[in-house]
């Protein structure tokens, strides 16, 4: 049998399938073709791993890549020659008005998959840029059930639930109703809605109240207002029961979504977020989420462990995402991987406030696998 890659004594990182040892990985045909403790040479390129922790290929749950079609897009295959990410979700960009032109003059462009959330409201975010800043629902003309629905079937390989921006900066005066609106629509297509909040209205409880098992609270470890924490600094009772019938917490880093001071205090009281996700987009691509990779140290650094870091890019992203063959390494699954090196030394994570923590190990990109391929366009194994 000849494999067309396969990386030798790599650390195997793997929580899908509970592994985390020194293993060879063969892939073929765009999959993982086999993982055993010595696979031998037969291959069209072989990688010493040596050294290098192997990924399944890195999930961002929480992006915003419709380059050039909306103002607040980065271009994913930037953003993957730095961090390793070979899965970007679009966390609603575009919604049933734009989403042809997404698929058309992106999706189908780029190495990296890219799924998205459609947004409830037909333009997706059309007003997001240093200079203007209107959110998509805050005025509610802008929101067709129907339409929404039609699109979505009509990419169904692409969209994999609806997202709502509520909150007073993404929908004005509109309250909670784009979200009853997007959860109207998710339960027609039996897909989850990924919930963004900020500034109220409405209220993280309104919020919350709504959420079914399997949706997804994004920016759940926001800063005042709309905190997971009270001001003695205790995790909301609202907060812990969602967690606890199965609404799933997503980070949405971005340059509004992440705090130590109330994710600490949730992660210090057994809250973990089920999901890490930088949403990069124009205004926090430099600073201060910049990608997945950073998302992950910065998290590593404030305690939560190297498996459950892997885990909340991989195995439960891709539970929610309905696809299986992503987010493990297991063979038959699609042939996505992350090759990374651990350094030690000390660096410096700020949150959207400013704070500030140290690490002193991370991990650093030093390879992509895409479809059983080492990606050429980004960084080359030694
Ligand atoms: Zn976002």
């Amino acid at each position: 049998m000849t494999y067309d890659l396969i990386i030798k004594a790599g650390r195997m990182v793997d929580p899908a399938q509970g592994i985390d040892a020194t293993l060879d990985i063969a892939f073929s045909d765009g999959k993982v073709a086999k993982v055993a403790p010595a696979i031998g040479d037969g291959a069209m390129r072989t990688v010493d791993g040596t050294g290098l922790l192997v990924l399944p290929g890195l999930i961002d749950f929480h992006t915003h890549v419709y380059w050039g079609g909306t103002s607040l897009g980065v271009d994913a295959e930037e953003m993957a020659m730095r961090s390793g990410t070979t899965t970007f979700v679009d966390a609603g960009s575009a919604g049933a008005g734009n989403m042809a032109g997404f698929v058309k003059h992106v999706i189908e462009h780029s190495d990296p998959r890219i799924l998205a959330f459609i947004n409830v409201s037909f333009p997706g975010i059309f007003g997001f840029s240093k200079a203007v800043m209107v959110g998509e629902n805050s005025d509610l003309r802008l929101l067709s059930a129907r339409e929404c629905v039609r699109v979505a079937r009509e990419f169904r390989d692409t969209i994999v639930g609806v997202k709502a921006r509520i909150g007073f900066n993404a929908g004005g005066a509109s309250g909670i109703a784009p979200l009853d609106i997007a959860i109207e629509i998710a339960d027609e297509l039996d897909l989850p809605v990924m919930a963004h909040i900020d500034f109220p209205p409405p209220s993280r409880d309104e919020v919350l109240a709504r959420l079914r098992p399997g949706d997804i609270l994004t920016h759940c470890f926001r800063p005042f207002p709309n905190a997971p924490i009270d001001g003695k600094r205790k995790v909301r009772d609202t907060i812990r029961k969602a967690h606890e019938r199965g609404v799933l917490f997503d980070i949405g880093h971005g340059y509004g979504g992440f705090a130590f001071e109330p994710g600490k205090a949730a992660m210090d009281q057994g809250i973990m977020p089920d999901i890490l996700s930088s949403d990069v987009h124009v205004l926090s691509k430099d600073g201060p989420a910049y990608d997945i990779l950073h998302i992950m140290n910065k998290f590593w650094a404030v305690g939560m462990s190297l498996t459950e870091v892997v885990r909340a890019v991989t195995e439960t992203p891709a539970a929610s995402l309905r696809r299986p063959e992503l987010g493990s390494l297991a063979e038959g699954t699609i042939g996505d991987a992350t090759l990374v090196r651990l350094e030690t030394g000390t660096w410096e994570y700020h949150d959207v406030l400013g704070a500030m923590v140290t690490g002193n190990q991370r991990l650093a990109l030093a390879g992509t696998i895409i479809g059983g391929k080492l990606w050429d366009k980004g960084p080359q194994p030694a």
